[in-house]
């Protein structure tokens, strides 16, 4: 049985006090909190078990290494991937997905060919192909969305001509919340022989993701909007695929010869791809965070969010002046909104005092805030330790704010 109280137990920074009140973390979208699971086993890889990866025959360093290529395989099982070589440790999901516009670029794209990506893309799944596209003499097109927050996927066959050489789509909005149908969009862009990549980084938090079953050839996504430490994240990619891509980057652990006549060769997968000293304590902290969801279960988060979701809709529909963006029928719990004339800031620093963490602004998601003619959102997103009563709070406090600023728009 899903039982919240006690996983909010599991979770220190909830039942602290923030402006002299209990604090209300609805802020998840942008990062989530550490479960003790988590911060336990950041603190004993650094306390016990400390020593750089691949790199040493003394014991410190082989059961660091260990621990780390643990963490990989639980990723692998995570994302029901078919192998570890599929799997690559990245910073975060913007190294992601730069290290693949980067490396696709240089090996596949050409002045005149396309990319396609859609216009709710976070800012990190536009830029790097705009980088990309301008070094390459390259288009960038995007699938525009509805007023509800759907891809406009009437046009995908339109928007796909013998020039586009990959499309990027984001599986759960950032800012709507939109869960896009990314199954149906791979299989459809495949139909015509091009790569997907799918950004999960919203997703990975709130559903059970198999890019097997998804079929996209790479996915991406952060730790710590998974309840895993910053500066980890990851990179998945079909194995064929990555075995053709030159590297990102370059320095100790990718190579596996260096000469200095220049024929310098790689590391095995998914090494060629881990230039540097990555974070093996996050990496670790990450497959602490999977466990952790896992033994929750990943069905029962989804259905506990969901259920959360739909109260606070119930609840926020009873507000006349609240507009929600983002209405799509298949939603994550994501709610982007602005009351009547009220400047964002204004809701959220009303918010902030009263003790709930809101985020305001674009979401780095600017298209999306041009579409609606808006310059930013108030956005709730949640996680699984958030409550009904939360939802109330807020609700009780957006009645505040319309008291204190509605007269005055
Ligand atoms: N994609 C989406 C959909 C996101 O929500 C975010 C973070 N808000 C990112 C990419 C970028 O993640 P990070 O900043 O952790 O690299």
């Amino acid at each position: 049985m899903f039982n919240v109280e006690r996983i909010r137990e599991d979770f220190p920074i909830l039942s602290r006090e923030v402006n002299k009140r209990q604090l209300a973390y609805l802020d998840n979208g942008a990062t989530t909190q550490k479960p003790r699971a988590v911060l336990d086993s950041v603190n004993q890889m650094s306390t016990l078990w400390n020593a750089n990866i691949h790199r040493g025959v003394h014991y410190l360093s082989q059961q660091s290494t260990e621990m780390y290529e643990g963490a990989r395989e639980t990723v692998r099982s995570f994302l029901n991937a078919a192998s570890t070589r599929e799997i690559v440790f990245t910073a975060g999901a913007t190294a992601s997905i730069n290290a693949v516009a980067y490396s696709f670029g240089e090996r596949y794209i050409s002045a005149g060919d396309e990319v396609l990506i859609t216009e709710m893309e976070h800012h990190a799944n536009i830029v790097p192909w705009q980088l990309m596209c301008q070094r390459k003499g390259a288009i960038l097109k995007y699938i525009p969305f509805d007023d509800n927050g759907e891809l406009r996927l009437d046009l995908l066959d339109s928007l796909i001509t013998e020039r586009t050489k990959i499309v990027s789509v984001v599986q759960v909005s950032n800012s709507l919340g939109t869960i896009n149908p990314v199954k149906e969009i791979v299989a459809k862009v495949h139909a015509k022989g091009i790569p997907v990549l799918v950004d999960g980084s919203q997703a990975v938090p709130h559903m059970p993701v198999d890019v097997q079953d998804i079929g996209c050839d790479f996915y991406v996504f952060s730790g710590h909007k998974l309840y895993a430490p910053t500066g980890i994240g990851i990179l998945y990619g079909k194995e064929t695929l990555l075995e053709e891509l030159p590297p990102y980057q370059g320095g100790g652990d990718m190579i596996a010869h260096v000469r200095l006549d220049g024929t310098t060769t790689w590391a095995e997968l998914p090494l060629k791809f881990e230039a540097g000293t990555t974070n093996y304590i996050g990496a670790v902290g990450l497959g602490a965070a999977i466990r952790y969801m896992e033994e929750i279960g990943l069905n029962s988060i989804q259905a506990y969010e969901q259920e959360l979701l739909a109260y606070a809709n119930q609840r926020f529909a009873t507000i006349s002046s609240l507009n929600i963006y983002g209405k799509a029928p298949h939603k994550a719990a994501i709610i982007s909104f602005l009351l009547g004339g009220i400047h964002q800031l204004d809701t959220g620093m009303v918010l902030d005092k009263l003790g709930i963490a809101v985020r305001t602004g674009t979401h780095c998601t600017e298209p999306v805030m041009t579409h609606f003619g808006i310059e930013g959102t108030v956005r709730a997103s949640f996680a699984m330790y958030n409550t009904k009563e939360e939802v109330d709070r807020l609700y009780e406090a957006i009645l505040v704010v319309q008291q204190m600023f509605g007269g005055a728009y």
